[in-house]
């Protein structure tokens, strides 16, 4: 059941109905898609691991950067005569828009999940939504530095875990095979811990795997319907998936990919 800590859900009515297999990522689509905007924002799960990995997008930080980036979003921040003149409170989502293109346009496109909240399934700890994390200017602007270092640790921290857990190239297919469902417990366990099983967060989980599986070089649409298919909907919003569900949809995976059975006793 839909249940966050987060206001702003409430009020858009999905509040108490089950929506068995769906990801908030799915909602957050739907749901954005009802106001105008000119902003095109890319999204996360629309982003292929070569524009996120931070190996091919190097970011240049430092105090001084912190300062610059902090005076570009103060003036951005919707004062109380935004809000007052903004009945549908969309002023919210603007900002976080007007920033997204800012960020991108400053550091690349792998910015675009800086305001991946926790409450909706992301790895980002520092922001919750746009009613709750968009008020004081200077306050806000620190917030919006923050998510983004935070952001850009998730994304440096499974790049990472991808080179470790990928298979060799040389690799016959049960080696493959147990590489690959290794990977799976590893990544799904990884995003749990970092979403905390909020929200969506198996869409997060869809993305990374598929990330991981181009990061290996197969193909993003033969990757995305793989881990769609060996999730097969039952990783669900709200609910830490149990460990044998996770090793079997490991399994499943690299039995998918490879055609070979793992062997767990090695
Ligand atoms: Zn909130």
């Amino acid at each position: 059941m839909w249940g966050p800590p987060c206001g702003r859900v409430n009020q858009i009515g999905v509040t108490g109905v089950d929506l068995p297999g769906m990801i908030g990522q799915l909602f957050c689509r739907i749901w954005l898609r009802g106001y105008a905007t000119s902003i095109h924002r890319e999204r996360v799960w629309d982003l292929p691991w070569s524009a996120a990995d931070p190996g091919r997008h190097a970011f240049e930080w430092d105090e001084d950067e912190a300062a610059r980036l902090t005076a570009l979003v103060v003036p951005m921040v919707p004062s109380e005569a935004d809000w007052a003149a903004d009945p549908g409170r969309m002023a919210g989502f603007r900002f976080m828009d007007e920033v997204t293109v800012l960020l991108v346009s400053r550091y690349g496109r792998w910015v675009c999940g800086w305001d991946f909240s926790v409450h909706f399934g992301g790895p980002v700890e520092a922001w919750c939504c746009d009613s709750h994390s968009v008020g004081e200017p200077t306050e806000t602007a620190e917030c919006v530095v923050t998510c983004l270092l935070e952001w850009r640790d998730w994304l440096e921290d499974i790049a990472e875990r991808f080179e470790q857990l990928a298979p060799l190239p040389d690799m016959d297919a049960e080696d493959r095979s147990w590489h690959l469902e290794r990977a799976v417990t590893r990544l799904v366990t990884a995003v749990v811990n970092s979403t905390h099983a909020e929200g969506g967060w198996h869409g997060l989980c869809e993305t990374t795997l598929t990330w991981f599986l181009t990061s290996t070089g197969l193909g993003r649409d033969e990757a995305q319907k793989a881990v769609e298919a060996a999730i097969g909907g039952r990783f669900k919003s709200y609910v830490a998936p149990a460990p044998t569900l996770v090793d079997t949809v490991g399994e499943d995976l690299a039995i998918r990919l490879t055609g070979r059975g793992f062997y767990r006793e090695r």
